[in-house]
């Protein structure tokens, strides 16, 4: 086992992340040490890195690990040394608050989140709590499989939030878009993408994973929808997007960061339309995605990156230039 570890290390809003060396941490009680093998990126780590949410620092940004068991702490259960795991956003929980008691952790009150309040995967290896890993399908490699972690499983909490919708609008065809896309195209309905005005490539990868219909997102799509769920961090696209719903229809915003959204009429609120947001994810929720992406399996498009080109990799994820994910592999 080496005795060293290497972290892409996150220190102060304008920097970018620095390389650092530190010794090999053990896993306490509960936890695993893992040889990451492949870390997503995220938008939440852009906005982990510009400063629009704040936790403590320095931290190791990273929440879509896949990595090996290399070592375990003391009673863990359901891990063992040699073990394909996945490390999503949510790192741990209180267990013991209203919401965490009621089946909703995701809005625990004193939850840890990987790669924000705890060390994540942009590393050679991190340490996390077992409890809160997911054991991922054979059918991925570990490229395919780190975009699950986040990008597929908040797609996912979107997704049921978003209810019966036969005609769904995805606003951000970007990492969680492109897999959420096959799963609802899968379950038979048609997906309206909406992506940057100009962004023609998006349009087209869109089309290709199944999309009925593809455009700008100031266009008017051929049908009203049933519901909406916006990945991109724009407030402006919520009135957009609740003009493009039915009656009763709904739109979800999927990210944890948006721009302020600006005032609208009530009239486009009238006649029982909602707009929701999604917060973090559950144990329950992970689960329930891995079955469905086990049992029906999804292309997962990815674009590598060396770990030690990690701020290429968020300038890719912030351009908006890569189709499906960008991942880095140490
Ligand atoms: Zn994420
Ligand atoms: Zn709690």
């Amino acid at each position: 086992m080496a005795e060293r570890m290497r972290a892409m290390e996150f220190r102060a809003v304008g920097e970018p992340l620095s390389s650092v060396e530190r010794p090999l941490p053990s896993p306490g009680p509960g936890e695993l040490l893992l040889k990451v093998s492949a870390c997503a990126v995220c938008r939440t780590d852009l906005h982990i890195v510009d400063g629009d949410i704040v936790g403590p620092r320095p931290v190791v940004p990273g929440h879509e690990v896949v990595g090996r068991v290399i070592a375990v702490g003391g009673d863990v259960t359901g891990f063992a040394v040699g073990n394909r795991v996945g490390v999503p956003w949510l790192g741990g929980t209180c267990r013991t608050c209203p919401y965490c008691m009621s089946g909703a952790e995701n809005l625990c009150d004193f939850p840890t989140f990987t790669g924000f309040s705890r060390d994540g995967g942009f590393a050679t290896h991190m340490v996390a709590d077992a409890r809160y890993c997911f054991a991922i399908p054979d059918a991925y490699d570990d490229h395919q499989a780190a975009p699950l972690l986040c990008a597929g499983l908040i797609g996912f909490r979107s997704y049921r939030m978003a209810g019966d919708a036969p005609r769904l609008g995805l606003y951000g065809f970007g990492a969680a878009a492109h897999i959420l896309a096959q799963i609802a195209v899968g379950d038979g309905r048609q997906v309206f993408a909406f992506t940057r005005p100009g962004d023609s490539a998006g349009q087209d990868f869109a089309r290709r994973l199944g999309c009925a219909w593809a455009g700008a997102s100031g266009e008017t799509p051929p049908e009203l929808l049933d519901a909406a769920i916006i990945f991109a961090p724009v407030g402006a696209l919520v009135p957009e997007a609740l003009r493009r719903v039915r009656k009763g229809g709904r739109v979800v915003c999927a990210g944890i960061h948006m721009s302020d959204i600006p005032g609208f009429p009530y009239a486009d609120l009238w006649e029982e339309r909602q707009i929701m947001s999604v917060a973090n994810l559950t144990r329950a929720d992970g689960i329930a995605f891995m079955d469905a992406v086990a049992r029906r399996p999804v292309k997962v498009s990815t674009t590598p990156f060396p770990l030690d080109q990690v701020n290429e990799a968020l300038a890719a994820v912030r351009a908006g230039t890569i189709e499906g994910a960008a991942v880095l592999v140490p």
